[in-house]
């Protein structure tokens, strides 16, 4: 039997607990999607990323889902980080560490339990890996067997996520054709034309020269979403045979969000269980005293690129309540990696009630980070984006200028509002300033 997480907050009120334990037991038994080593290999990586000698890349969907695991979707997504990570790369002459929010963010943390429609009330949807986010009594019916569709989905995407990142798509010498495909118009691809023509004289100089280094071939892209469903993660948990230690391998990092980091809860529990880097979510009501406990809880023995400060502040707060934080976690001698995400603390609802993000305000946040990392000597280590490689009409502004009214036209997330290629692209160059004058 499992260990059942009562007390673990932002749970799914499963009906049937016979069929969540049927579930269970065949997932305990299911191959491991990723191996132990690849999370260590990772956690050397964000140990990098730590002491500033690496940046951080970590995006994707907020809520993954089983109709977009197509291979278009994935494609595309993958060729979004891609292009994102050369432009940082090549724009700031910093190794780029690349995490997707891919295979495996099917779950999600709810602000109520519960929805109403026209009189009607139902379940809250807390992604598919729960339950279905069309409004029915049967779509919104917390369904276990959606845990084994979870797994499996996140097998597939996994594959094409080794097969495109070692199998050709990733070679450098492709870095053109990763703008294919997308609207061709956005200054920011014409940007990235620009940008990939540089690279292909660097790389014809190089070979010329007799240079051709198998780093340019491949490229790894390592996965993470969020540890919520503790049954889940649980049930993915094994012993690594070299090492005889726990590993959560459902994805290779795994995080806690900004609802469920309480120090005593179990979603800290578990994450202090494994041994893949983890990061935590910290929002602008965190204490330094709650960072600092979070880190005697997660890292006691100050291992490198194992914990992560994710940031959510919000533009209007960042430069404000980021600074205490970062100064008390520094002053105790602890080695964390401070990631930025722009996108959390500045949702808002449009007067349509679309959920939606400004461009201006995303990029503003960035800014702040750096800003405060600058003035305390520490390193801004990367950023988490909420993201997509569809020409989705969900965030406001960018180049393209996405207006109020234009966000119906292709809003298609099943949660929050993601930047879309065009957008992506735009952001990384702009980090990529920021970056190169830190
Ligand atoms: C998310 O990453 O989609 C999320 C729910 O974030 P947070 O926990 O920071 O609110
Ligand atoms: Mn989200």
């Amino acid at each position: 039997m499992t260990q059942r997480p009562r007390d673990a907050a932002q749970q799914p009120d499963w009906p049937d607990r016979a069929a969540l334990d049927a579930v269970v037991a065949q997932l305990a038994v299911l191959p491991p999607l990723v191996f132990a080593g690849e999370c260590d290999a990772l956690k050397e990586r964000l140990g990098a990323v730590a002491r500033g000698e690496a940046f951080l890349l970590q995006g994707g969907d907020c809520a993954e889902t089983f109709v977009d695991a197509t291979a278009d979707s994935i494609r595309n997504k993958i060729k979004t980080l891609l292009q994102m990570a050369v432009v940082l790369t090549y724009g700031a002459q910093v190794p780029v560490v690349k995490v997707g929010r891919i295979a495996g963010q099917f779950a999600k943390p709810r602000s109520a339990d519960l929805e109403t429609r026209d009189g009607v009330t139902l379940p809250s949807y807390r992604g598919d890996a729960v339950n279905g986010l069309e409004f029915t009594p049967e779509s919104r019916r917390p369904d276990p067997g959606r845990l084994l569709k979870v797994y499996n989905t996140s097998a597939a995407t996994l594959n094409l996520v080794r097969a495109f990142t070692q199998g050709g798509l990733a070679d450098l010498r492709q870095v053109h054709s990763w703008n294919q495909g997308f609207v061709a118009s956005a200054t920011a691809h014409q940007k990235y034309e620009v940008m990939a023509r540089d690279i292909d004289r660097a790389l014809a100089f190089m070979a010329a020269a007799g240079v051709d280094p198998e780093a340019f071939r491949t490229v790894d892209l390592y996965s993470s979403h969020e540890a919520l469903l503790l049954d889940y993660e649980r049930a993915l948990t094994r012993t690594d045979s070299r090492t005889g230690l726990p590993y959560d391998v459902s994805g290779h990092l795994l995080w806690v969000g900004e609802r469920t980091r309480a120090l005593d809860g179990a979603h800290v529990e578990f994450a202090a269980s494994i041994r893949n880097p983890v990061a935590v979510k910290i929002g602008p009501t965190t204490t330094p005293d709650d960072a600092l406990a979070l880190v005697e809880r997660l890292n006691p023995d100050d291992e490198p690129g194992r914990l992560s400060f994710v940031t959510r502040m919000g533009r209007d707060r960042v430069r404000d309540a980021l600074p205490a934080i970062v100064e008390k976690v520094t002053a105790s001698g602890a080695t964390v990696a401070w990631v930025c995400d722009p996108m959390h603390g500045n949702t808002f609802e449009a007067p349509d009630g679309l959920k939606t993000r400004r461009f201006d305000d995303v990029i503003d946040e960035v800014l702040g980070f750096f800003e405060v990392h600058r003035a305390l000597g520490t390193h801004p280590g990367g950023i988490h984006m909420e993201l997509t490689g569809d020409d989705v009409t969900e965030c406001l502004g960018g180049a393209g200028g996405i207006g109020e009214t234009d966000l119906p036209m292709r809003y298609q997330t099943a949660c929050d509002p993601r930047l879309n290629h065009a957008q992506s692209l735009e952001l990384a160059f702009l980090v990529a300033e920021m970056l190169a004058d830190r």
